[in-house]
This record gives C-alpha cells, structure tokens and sequence, in this order.
C-alpha cells in the first residue's frame, strides 16, 4: 500500500487526535468516528502509523478480548512497550482510531507492538494495510446468524484475510475443525495450540458446526471431545486429521472461581511444565494457550508467555468481578451457544450456591436474531440444585423466560425485571454469590447501573 506524504499524515493524525479529545471532553467513548475522520483525510494513514510496529490481530467468536488481554499482559511484563486496542471497537474504524491516535504528530508509531482486537469480518479490510506478523484465530462458533449467514461464511471472510496476508504467521486452535481449515492451501507458517484429551468431555459433539471434510467432504469422527464441535477431529475416508499442537495443555489439575492450574507444553521441544492461570473456566484455558502461541509466533521466548498467565486480568465483562457491599458479582459477556453453555459448565462445575442474572437485548450491537437461545443448554443451569434465584430482564427477556420455563425452571425461584436500578437493590440483599450472564447491549446498561455502588471502569479506560 502507497504510504501517504508527511504533511497528509499529520493532518490526519491531527483530525483524527482532536475528534477523540472532543468526544472524550463530551462525554462519549467515541470510538469509530476518530478513525473515520483519520482515513478521510488520508486513505493510507493505516499503513504509516502501523510501519515498524510488530502487529498480532486477534480475530474469532469468543476469546478475542482475553487473548489480547493475555498477550499483551505478557508483552508488558516482559517489558515491552505495546498498544491495545481496548475500547473493545474492533471494526475497520474503530482499529483506525486506536491506531491513527497511538501515533506522534508526525504520523509515526510510537510502540514496538501492537495487539489488536479484530472482527471476523474487518480482517480482510485492515490486513492489506497494517500487515501483522501474526494472526491469531480463537475458534469459529454460530454466532449473530443474521450478520454473517453462519460459520463457514465467516470462515469464508476470515480466508479473504488470511489471503490478502500471506506473511502473517497463523496462530489457529488444533482442536477447532472450522478455524483449522484455514491452514490448507496457503503460504503461511502455522503455530497450534491445543488441550489434549486428558482435558475431558464436556457435553455433546456439535457435528453441525463442525462442518465437513475440507478435502473430501466427509463427515468427521472424534478420538475425544472438548466442547461445541472442539477436539480430536478426524476424517475416516481421506485421513486428514487435527494437528499436534505446539503449545499444549496435557493436564488440568486445579479449576476454581479464581483460576486454574494446568501443564503445559509451551513448544514442541518445550519441557512440560505446571502453569497457574489467574483466570477461571476451560475456555479461558485455550485462551491461555493461544497467547503462548502467539508469543512463539513472535519468535519471542515462551516463557515471558507462561509467567504472565498467573497475574492475567479478567477484562471488561469477561468474568470480571465486582464487590457489591461484600458479596461477589461476577460478570459473563454471552453472545451465542458455545458461549453461554460454556458460562454454564464453569459455574455449575464450582458446586457452590449462586445466583445469576440473565439479560437478552437484540439491538444492532447484539445481533437482531435471538433464535440462539432455543440451542443453548439453559437446561444445564436450571437443573442445578445450587442455583437459588434467577433474575431474568432485557428487551426480550419475556422470550427468554419462555425459553427458561421449557428447560424446567421453577416460577418460584425464576422473577422477570424491568429496571436495572431496582434489580441493584434486590441484589444487594443477596447472600449467594451472583453471576451475571448479559449480553452486549444488556452488560452496558447493567453496568451502568451497577456503578454508582461498585465504581465500574468506563470502557475505553
Ligand atoms: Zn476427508
């Protein structure tokens, strides 16, 4: 990509600085329109201020915002100087901003790294111009259907990305048949990350997302399962099979509310070795392991990863935990099955009695489609002796007690709120932990609420 003149550069490192301020003095997060502002006053901007910066673009249906996190905890820690795009915008506009900000006035990068958070669909429009050394894929999930039409066609968009990259080293899930497809036929080097079986089973094989054989369109069978359609995928005609993965995780020995303690081989040729993770549930394991491949796909040492997972932070909603007057919130972003039944495994497996709140909008920000919610595993929660009390609210949260009612949830227990403030007060007068369960829309307008007694962070922050 042709890089723009200096005088171009910094008028559009100027507009793009002084719309974030404004926005910022005004209250607002503002996260797209700086990076609008940027790119029209110079279309190539991206490719100036991202010059002589190590990028890693995170891309996926869940994990993104933890693995960035990780990453970039593990840069920090190893004393690197490096930039996260964190407002969580992880469209073309919202990338612009963070990075069109990030740079001096001048339009040159002021970081050695940059991690950076990117839609399934944006990848394929930012690669061409900020051309990372590597991108991690999370995993493929059905996820917003109405925006995407499913999982292989959001496969198809990550594959543009891949493409238009050819010298990004790919960062991909072993154990995810739909992501690890994107593997065959490109030039690109490849670094697998992966739970062996010994991680256990958890729940049913989704043979629908799974999809078919790439190389000859047959159905898969599983040596072992994880979850959703995660774990050791084999084709029976043509033998095409998951990878061995790099870094892997070849035992579980602790899972608790605060973390767990796995094993861990970081490399092929790596000892095994006992990690602590400062974050809970299986699927914040993978994450773990995905930013240890990342740093190997850096070419930096392991061990700057494996050191920083045990001071890992849980970030905005993502199992993130508040104090409301001495009893324990935590929050759980739930956006489609994989997700949520995920959610779920974690906080029944703890086998303590909880509470749980959950919140279902549709709005642009969730995705208009709700039909998700008949093919989660509510039936999991609901049966749960230890569950006391569901709070159920939302724009669809008549939709989503209907759906609670047919997994067998008792009236008794199971109340429909309207208004967050009085929802506060009532859980303020919980004696259980409380975990809530929103999804995007639905987590800002709780966490507005919850605010004023557990001083949230903004989100930009
Ligand atoms: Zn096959």
């Amino acid at each position: 990509m042709k890089k723009p003149n200096t005088l171009h550069a910094a008028a559009s490192v100027a507009a793009c600085k002084m719309t974030r301020f404004i926005l910022r003095k005004t209250g607002r997060g503002g996260t797209a329109i700086p990076g609008i502002v940027g790119l029209k006053v110079s279309r190539n901007i991206l490719s100036a201020v991202s010059s002589g910066m190590k990028i890693i673009v995170v891309t996926g249906t869940n994990g993104k915002t933890t693995t960035c996190n990780m990453i970039e905890h593990a840069l920090t820690s190893a004393g690197h100087d490096c930039l996260l795009n964190k407002s969580g915008a992880n469209l073309l506009h919202g990338i612009a901003s963070d990075l069109i900000c990030s740079a001096d006035w001048k339009g040159k990068a002021q970081h050695e790294y940059a991690v950076l958070e990117c839609d399934e669909a944006a990848l394929k429009q930012v690669v061409p111009y900020i051309r990372p050394k590597a991108i991690v894929v999370t995993n493929l999930f059905s996820d917003q259907v109405d925006r995407y039409g499913g999982v292989q066609n959001t496969l198809k968009e990550i594959r543009t990305g891949v493409e238009r990259s050819p010298g990004s080293v790919l960062v991909l899930n072993a154990e995810d048949p739909v992501s690890a497809s994107l593997a065959i036929d490109v030039p690109n080097k490849v670094v697998w990350y992966g739970l062996n079986e010994t991680v256990g089973t958890q729940g049913q094989v989704d043979l629908a997302d799974a999809g078919k054989c790439p190389k000859c369109g047959s159905d898969y069978t599983y040596d072992f399962h994880i979850y959703a359609q995660l774990g050791g995928f084999r084709c029976p005609q043509c033998g095409y099979k998951r990878h061995d993965p790099d870094v892997a995780v070849t035992s579980i020995t602790e899972k608790s509310a605060s973390g767990s303690v796995v094993h861990m081989r970081p490399g092929k040729k790596a000892e095994d070795q006992e990690v602590r993770i400062a974050l809970p549930a299986v699927y914040n394991i993978y994450n773990a392991a995905a930013s240890v491949a990342a740093i190997l796909a850096l070419k930096l040492p392991a061990k700057e990863a494996v050191d920083a997972l045990s001071t890992a932070r849980a970030s905005f909603g993502r199992l993130e935990a508040f104090d409301l007057q001495g009893n324990r919130l935590q929050m759980i972003l739930v956006k489609n099955p994989a997700g949520c039944n995920q959610a779920f495994t974690y906080i029944t497996g703890l086998g303590e009695d909880f509470s749980a709140v959950l919140c279902l909008n549709n709005r642009t920000g969730d995705g208009h489609d709700i039909s998700w919610i008949e093919t989660t595993d509510y039936e999991k929660l609901v049966s749960d002796p230890h569950l006391k009390k569901l709070y159920v609210g939302g724009d669809k949260a008549e939709d989503l007690y209907a759906r609670l009612q047919k997994a067998g949830a008792s009236e008794e227990t199971t109340e429909l709120f309207t208004d967050y403030k009085a929802l506060v007060e009532k859980l303020k007068e919980e004696q259980n932990p409380v975990f809530l369960l929103p999804n995007y829309t639905a987590m800002m307008e709780l966490r507005d609420a919850l605010s004023p007694d557990t001083g949230s962070r903004d989100f930009w922050e």
